[in-house]
């Protein structure tokens, strides 16, 4: 019990230390101020705005409480997936476009997570570019939910977490390289205004044939298989100039307790009957379709 405590208490001490060091990172979400790390409790504007630094070793920097459905189970399921090594190639090639696009001279390389969730995908690419660069890049992972981003702090990793609201990032203008946006909602406007100017935004977008055994087996061709991003592209493409783009296809053979996390993690999963949600998390192991494209993007 004691052991826990002390394990407990490093893990937040640890937290903390990268905090400060890199406070100059971040600004007030409320009034844009900078702000100071208070050893241990708080994380303060020089205008007084105060949050708080929780004892799982993260800054809470929401100005109002969210309106969040997932639970701590969907982020679970999520990193069980992780581990599976289900999203394995996609993040080896977005380590590597990182790699490709980036100015030989861009120190220090900083990476914010825009809708981190549990983090998995941003501790993956910092550790893959530290293999590739010999550089260890900061990390910021924001997510809404508090759930994903409690789960997030358990690791060990060069990355500091905040439950913080992407309509009001809580960082400075211009302060990181590369912008992460896997998978998740978008606010172009703050991602334009914390990019380096020569820094690169990254999007990753479900493409047509995403995990199309599962949508077969729950919804029986009932849902239009004629899925399109083309307005997400065209969105995309309307705040930064496009450099690149390239889709990642391939399948995974699952296993049974895999199939019931990527039916638990994915919406598709919700509002089917539970007799096809049965039948599909009944199957031994099954083949699954993983198919997304990755856009690249600067500012114009
Ligand atoms: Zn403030």
């Amino acid at each position: 019990m004691g052991c826990f405590f002390v394990s407990k208490n490093e893990k937040k001490l640890e937290r903390f230390h990268l905090l400060a060091q890199h406070e100059h990172v971040f600004a007030c979400p409320l009034c844009s101020k900078p702000m100071k790390a208070i050893p241990n409790t708080s994380f303060v504007c020089s205008s007084g705005h105060c949050f708080d630094f929780a004892k799982h070793g993260y800054v809470n920097l929401l100005t109002r409480p969210p309106k969040t459905k997932y639970d701590t189970s969907l982020f679970a399921a999520r990193q069980h997936m992780n581990a599976s090594g289900f999203f394995e190639p996609l993040i080896s090639r977005i380590s590597q476009g990182i790699h490709q696009n980036m100015p030989p001279h861009l120190e220090p390389l900083r990476l914010l997570d825009a809708g981190c969730g549990e983090g998995s995908h941003l501790v993956s690419i910092q550790q893959n570019i530290l293999e590739r660069t010999k550089i260890a890049p900061l990390g910021v992972g924001l997510d809404i939910s508090k759930e994903g981003i409690k789960i997030a702090a358990k690791r060990s990793s060069n990355t500091i977490w905040c439950v913080a609201d992407l309509a009001r990032c809580p960082v400075m203008d211009r302060s990181f390289s590369v912008i992460l946006n896997l998978l998740s909602p978008s606010n172009y406007d703050e991602f334009h205004r914390i990019l380096a100017d020569d820094g690169i935004v990254i999007k990753v977008i479900p493409e047509s044939h995403y995990l199309q055994e599962l949508r077969e087996a729950l919804h029986q061709h009932t849902l239009r298989d004629t899925y399109s991003n083309k307005r997400i592209q065209e969105l995309f493409k309307r705040h930064f100039s496009l450099i690149g783009m390239e889709r990642v296809t391939y399948s995974i053979l699952l296993q049974k307790e895999e199939l019931h996390s990527l039916a638990r993690m994915t919406p598709l999963s919700w509002g089917t009957s539970d007799a096809l949600l049965q039948r599909w998390t009944n199957q031994e192991q099954a083949e699954v379709t993983v198919d997304f494209s990755i856009l690249y993007g600067k500012k114009g």
